[in-house]
């Protein structure tokens, strides 16, 4: 086995009838952003994940701008965010003028730390007018965003019960987590309204593009209305409010379809990939695994290893042509995010992203690109 091949991380596999249903919108002109693909994408999503509705939108984080403006999140509020997520969580907050207010990461899970988010609402909250306050400051408290990182989830029953004794509307960025189930209730599904995104590297791809998934019939007809410019009338431009234009184009959503029909196949896959990962991995120098809580399945979308040696591992690896890569750097060593409040006690955040490494995951990986990803792991570290 030798690898002169580059092996990506994460990349968008094209194996069903995408050209078939594309080259019908190219057919039939039906391209832009009215067409059946759009609808029937949208049924298939919010039916896979098990809810009623889905709202199509451009991309993942104008999904979770609209849920967010949808929940009541008004300026100068907080949404509280774990500081461990992709930047787009934190930007789709700061679209509507509203902070993050940012949660420490759980040291095995990787999510929102719980005991932190119980500790703050406790004592560092009150409830004024019906609505929830950072007592500190005396700013609202709009809602809260959990982010499934990495496809996985905390323990779902125990957040619920933190935050329904509080008028705290959740947003879930499910963006990371179709497929994901916690006690068989999938990810996107615990919330009012939650978002999935298909940007390149998710597990299924549009190119670019989201899902607002919603059980409620007024959400989500206004999301549909807020992401098509709030056009009020089907005959003449009469716009009833400050609309975006945040459709996704049929085209997409004709690839989009495609990619539907191969998700069960996606998830099997990347699930032999976890699972032979894991196998091989186990006991070779300290690399240590995302904690998965009983009850939660996860959709293996990128797997990522922990190790005091990433630095040496990441080097070898990308000299290599195997393309890993570290976390995300935290919300709060980001320019624009670093005044946030930030709740935290061991700042975990910054161990994991300085430990932790993610390694190809792509379903089109093959089963001797996964023995030489191993091979050069162990031999970089091990
Ligand atoms: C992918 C992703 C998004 C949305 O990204 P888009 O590229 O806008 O679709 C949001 N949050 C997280 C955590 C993500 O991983």
């Amino acid at each position: 086995m030798s690898n002169d091949k580059f092996i990506p991380l994460s990349v968008p596999n094209i194996a069903g009838n995408e050209w078939k249903y594309v080259k019908d919108c190219l057919d039939t002109g039906w391209i832009s952003s009215v067409g059946s693909y759009v609808t029937q994408f949208e049924e298939m999503v919010a039916g896979f994940a098990g809810a009623k509705y889905g709202v199509a939108a451009v991309n993942g984080t104008a999904a979770l701008h609209i849920s967010l403006l949808l929940s009541g999140v008004k300026e100068n509020d907080y949404v509280m965010l774990p500081n461990l997520t992709f930047v787009a969580s934190a930007n789709s907050i700061k679209y509507l003028g509203a902070d993050p207010l940012l949660i420490d990461a759980d040291p095995d899970l990787w999510q929102m730390d719980l005991d932190l988010l119980e500790e703050f609402l406790e004592n560092e909250t009150d409830e004024k007018n019906g609505d929830l306050i950072y007592i500190k400051d005396g700013r609202r408290i709009g809602a809260i965003m959990p982010v499934h990182i990495l496809g996985n989830m905390c323990d779902m029953d125990r957040f619920l019960s933190i935050v329904k004794k509080y008028p705290l509307p959740i947003v879930e960025d499910s963006t990371e987590a179709l497929g994901t189930t916690y006690k068989g209730k999938s990810a996107g599904t615990f919330s009012p309204l939650a978002c999935f995104s298909f940007n390149g590297n998710k597990i299924i791809s549009t190119g670019g593009g989201g899902v607002i998934v919603t059980d409620d019939e007024a959400l989500a007809k206004h999301a549909k209305h807020l992401t098509t410019t709030a056009k009020a009338s089907p005959d003449e431009y009469y716009h009833d409010e400050v609309g975006y234009n945040y459709r996704l184009v049929n085209v997409l959503a004709a690839i989009g379809v495609g990619q539907m029909e191969l998700l069960p196949s996606f998830i099997k896959r990347k699930k032999e990939c976890v699972a032979f990962y894991k196998k091989e991995l186990t006991g070779v120098a300290d690399i240590r695994f995302q904690k998965e809580l009983p009850g939660v399945e996860t959709n293996g979308w990128l797997f990522t290893i922990q190790t005091d040696k990433q630095k040496e591992l990441l080097d070898h690896l990308n000299r290599n042509k195997i393309l890993s890569r570290r976390f995300w750097m935290p919300m709060n060593k980001l320019p624009m995010y670093k005044d946030c409040v930030y709740i935290q006690q061991n700042d975990h955040s910054d161990y994991i992203y300085n430990t932790c490494l993610s390694i190809p995951s792509s379903t089109s990986i093959t089963n001797e690109e996964l023995a030489i990803v191993v091979k050069e792991i162990k031999e970089a570290i091990g």
